[in-house]
């Protein structure tokens, strides 16, 4: 095992959807608040080798790490919390595990041995972690194991954890996140549900060393001595952990729980430093944030009902709340289908009563005209707008046909006939989808872009040159660049060998910026992005 490295595992009990990703999330938060090295791990027991494969209404958002991983929304949480870029090593599922048995199996590495799931499988979860520890130098490792307990899927991944802590009990722990329901005939909280996960862990070989128990309202004394009784388990190790308002809050309600206290205690080891001013103050300024702001949301959405919805742009919707709370301010934010606009372009003006107007990213045909129109719409009127990967490609389109005059310009992605590609697909995009080349084959994560003296962005960024992450196929067409921009449209943000535009701007508009990249994926809730804190400063005015 390497050396120092303390592993903790998070697993679910009873039901999904608890927020293990937050509450992971949180723990990690706080270990580093006591002046630890710590990262964290998800793993998703499917398999997809990533998540770049999988639709919004599967999978919600794919977040992007900085080295091109497409991987589980969670990847984020924890980004934003510990405030820490994270890489490919963070994220493992089932997928990969096989593929690299497998590999190995056809390499002969195995040695005409006879591959079972396990114990070969358990190895490489095992060697995955370890790879981790080993790059991360870190102090502590969450481990968050996607699904519940009991789940055929998941299995391996308990069983990986079951032997990491036989060989080196000492270093490793186990929280199961479980609920507690108050059905509303008995109107009391019931522990039994949270009894039967326990029991269906132990059975795999794992007593936990901690219970957090989600629940709507805050745990009562008589429920922990309850669990602790059933459960084998110090009452001082059964956190409460209630629905919150922000979930920043949290990390803050475990503390005051005493579940650092008990982890640093059950390592032997002692708090390093308490730096959780930071985060209080932070906290405090979310609370007293009180101007509201309205900012509309132009994007496709799905039938499935908005706790979808909200999930595909989770980065996108907190990216705007940071900034909101910087500014004092708290941001109401309005899903607005596009497919409207384009049966009734009327319905336009109800765009008027938003602070700002923001288009995010997404694929397809489908809702692309009422988007225009809605871009069209804010750039008339003035009103903030912000374009996100997508929405930079449709405001491009928007302004070649609007206002320099090409007519049905396009997207080669939406109309591969269009007169006007202005928005194509890169060369070796097409050999790639010739082959079904599809899986990972986008631009994926960090690229440098260089910002053009004076411009907004330059402003904005305060510097000549960033790094922002990214996710799509298709480019800005360059043979349309030189007469776009003599009707007006700035190209203020560039690849360094000026060849790919991954930013545009509008002059005497109050805001209108768009870029080619992903800002959401790098905004953190003590530092929001500086585009995003821009535009809410636009859309307050
Ligand atoms: N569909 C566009 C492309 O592939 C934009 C992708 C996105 O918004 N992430 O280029």
């Amino acid at each position: 095992m390497a050396s120092k490295t303390k592993y903790i595992f998070v697993m679910g009990g009873v039901l999904s959807g608890l927020g293990k990703g937050i509450a992971t999330a949180s723990i990690a938060k706080l270990l580093q608040s006591k002046g630890y090295k710590v990262t964290a791990m998800k793993i998703d027991p499917y398999l997809n080798v990533d998540a770049g494969t999988m639709n919004p209404i599967e999978h919600g958002e794919v977040f992007v790490t900085k080295d091109g991983l497409e991987c589980d929304q969670d990847i984020g949480n924890y980004e934003r919390f510990l405030d820490q870029e994270l890489t490919k090593d963070n994220y493992m599922t089932t997928g990969q595990v096989y593929a690299s048995v497998i590999q190995r199996e056809r390499n002969l590495e195995y040695e005409g041995k006879c591959v079972d799931p396990v114990p070969y499988t358990v190895e490489e979860i095992t060697r995955r972690i370890k790879l981790l520890a080993r790059k991360s130098q870190a102090d502590f490792i969450l481990i968050e194991i996607g699904g519940t307990v009991g789940e055929y899927q998941n299995s391996i991944y308990f069983e990986a954890a079951r032997l990491m802590h036989l060989n080196n009990p000492r270093q490793v722990l186990f929280i199961l996140l479980s609920y507690l329901p108050i059905p509303g005939k008995i109107g009391e909280m019931k522990t039994k549900p949270t009894q039967h996960a326990v029991r269906t862990l132990n059975s795999m070989g794992i007593q936990p060393d901690f219970v957090l128990g989600r629940a709507t309202v805050p745990m009562d004394d008589s429920r922990k001595r309850k669990i602790s009784i059933t459960c084998n388990l110090n009452k001082q190790d059964i956190i409460s952990a209630p629905d919150v308002e922000y979930i920043y809050d949290i990390p803050l309600n475990f503390e005051q729980d005493g579940l650092t206290k008990q982890i640093l205690k059950k390592f032997k080891l002692r708090a390093k430093k308490q730096d959780l001013k930071e985060w209080q103050i932070f906290i405090n300024k979310i609370k007293n944030s009180k101007q509201i702001l309205n900012i509309g949301i132009i994007g496709k959405y799905f039938a499935t009902g908005k706790f979808v919805l909200a999930d595909s742009y989770i980065s996108v919707i907190e990216a705007i709340k940071h900034a909101g709370w910087y500014q004092n301010c708290q941001v109401n934010l309005n899903w607005i289908d596009s497919d409207k606009y384009e049966k009734s372009p009327n319905e336009l003006k109800e765009l008027k009563q938003f602070d700002g107007i923001i288009v995010p990213g997404g694929f397809g045909k489908r809702g692309v005209e009422g988007k225009i129109l809605a871009i069209g719409y804010a750039r008339k009127n003035k009103i903030p707008f912000l374009g996100l990967c997508y929405g930079m490609q449709l405001a491009t389109i928007e302004f070649a046909r609007n206002v320099a005059g090409f007519k049905n310009a396009n997207s080669t992605e939406i109309n591969s006939k269009t007169p006007y590609p202005v928005i194509d697909i890169l060369p070796e995009q097409k050999e790639k989808i010739k082959n079904k080349d599809y899986g990972g084959s986008m631009r994926l994560g960090d690229y440098p872009c260089v910002l053009k003296a004076k411009t907004k962005v330059q402003q904005v960024y305060k510097t000549d040159e960033i790094i922002e992450r990214h996710r799509h196929r298709y480019e800005f067409n360059n043979k349309y660049r030189q007469e776009l921009e003599n009707k007006g449209l700035i190209f203020s943000g560039t690849s360094p060998d000026g060849k790919l535009v991954e930013m545009i701007e509008l002059p005497n508009h109050p805001f209108f910026v768009a870029c080619q990249f992903h800002p959401e994926f790098k905004s953190r809730p003590i530092h929001p992005h500086p585009l995003f804190k821009e535009f809410i400063k636009s859309c307050q005015k």
